[in-house]
């Protein structure tokens, strides 16, 4: 079968363009949006991600702010620094970015996001609303996945979509909006006795689980759309020098998957422009209620 894979990086390109018409447009209303992320910690991976998404913000126009904060720093720092934006006018959405130094209850900080600045679709209104069916906020990576497979020409609609991984940042939120969608979704995880046979009934899968190359062509059914979530470093013992691998064995699902995204090159790259579009979108709101 002739495997075709979804490029997240032209997709990601198209929708910063598409964005670039509404920063527009807000700008001649007088509002520059902005985004703000806060950082605790040194993670070396976080700082590139971080870095990234402040590049993407000023390619489009958008105003980004970086709040970098100590591994140190007490959850009442963070917690302080967060309300700090929740009241700052030039501050339209708000990111923290993840993981927090241990000491910090992750919790404590999401939940102190206003809701309508939730850029990350983390607070629990947002998850709220999102588990009702009237999305404000939809988390970044699993929209992104919708976008790819909405761009691929796939209805999810009466198909069984099979996610693995059940994190509140992406396999739960991908289980709503593929249920949204109308698809009949099973949910997998640590706990799933023989996940091979929930894998092999996917006419999608989506792979979140933080594992490289787990999911491999055997778990795969001929013709399915594979998406792949995961972005793992490899050690460099194996000889592949820390270069990045997904939770889906590329090459043994090449040939057997209709579909198949990349890493990198996949939802990476579609998970910021959707950060930059709800950024956008808090923006827009801002000023319809002004
Ligand atoms: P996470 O919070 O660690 O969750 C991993 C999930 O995988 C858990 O639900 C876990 O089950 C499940 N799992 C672990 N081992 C399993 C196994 N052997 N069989 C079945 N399920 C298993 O991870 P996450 O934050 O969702 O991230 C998942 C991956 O996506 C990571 O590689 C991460 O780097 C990547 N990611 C990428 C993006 C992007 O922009 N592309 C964004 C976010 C995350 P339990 O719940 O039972 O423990």
């Amino acid at each position: 079968m002739d495997t075709k894979i979804i490029d997240g990086t032209s997709l990601a390109r198209a929708v910063r363009a598409g964005l670039r018409s509404r920063v527009e447009a807000l700008r001649s209303a007088g509002v520059v949006p902005g985004l703000a992320v806060v950082l605790a910690g040194d993670d070396p991976a976080s700082r590139v991600y971080v870095r990234n998404k402040g590049r993407a913000c000023t390619e489009v126009g958008l105003h980004s702010e970086q709040h970098d904060l100590p591994a140190q720093a007490t959850e009442a720092q963070v917690l302080e620094r967060v309300r700090l934006l929740n009241g700052d006018p030039r501050i339209h959405a708000i990111l923290v970015q993840l993981p927090l130094p241990a000491h910090i209850r992750v919790e404590r900080v999401l939940h102190a996001i206003a809701p309508e600045k939730d850029a990350d679709g983390f607070h629990p209104f947002n998850v709220g609303l999102l588990a009702t069916g009237h999305p404000a906020f939809v988390p970044c990576t699993p929209a992104g996945v919708m976008r790819m497979i909405e761009s691929a020409g796939i209805a999810p609609e009466g198909r069984h979509a099979v996610i693995v991984g059940r994190s509140n940042i992406v396999g739960k939120p991908m289980a709503m909006l593929l249920l949204q969608a109308n698809a009949t979704v099973t949910l997998c995880h640590s706990k799933t006795r023989d996940l091979g046979e929930m894998t092999r009934q996917a006419d999608i899968l989506v792979a979140a689980i933080g594992r490289a190359r787990f999911l491999t062509g055997d778990m795969v059914k001929p013709g399915a759309v594979v998406i792949d979530v995961g972005i793992n470093r490899l050690p460099d013992t194996q000889g592949q020098g820390g270069k990045l691998a997904g939770d889906v064995d590329f090459q043994s699902v090449l040939g057997r998957a209709s579909h198949l995204t990349p890493v990198p090159g996949g939802v990476g790259p579609m998970t910021i422009a959707m950060l930059l579009e709800n950024t956008v979108l808090a923006a827009e709101r801002s000023l319809k209620q002004a």
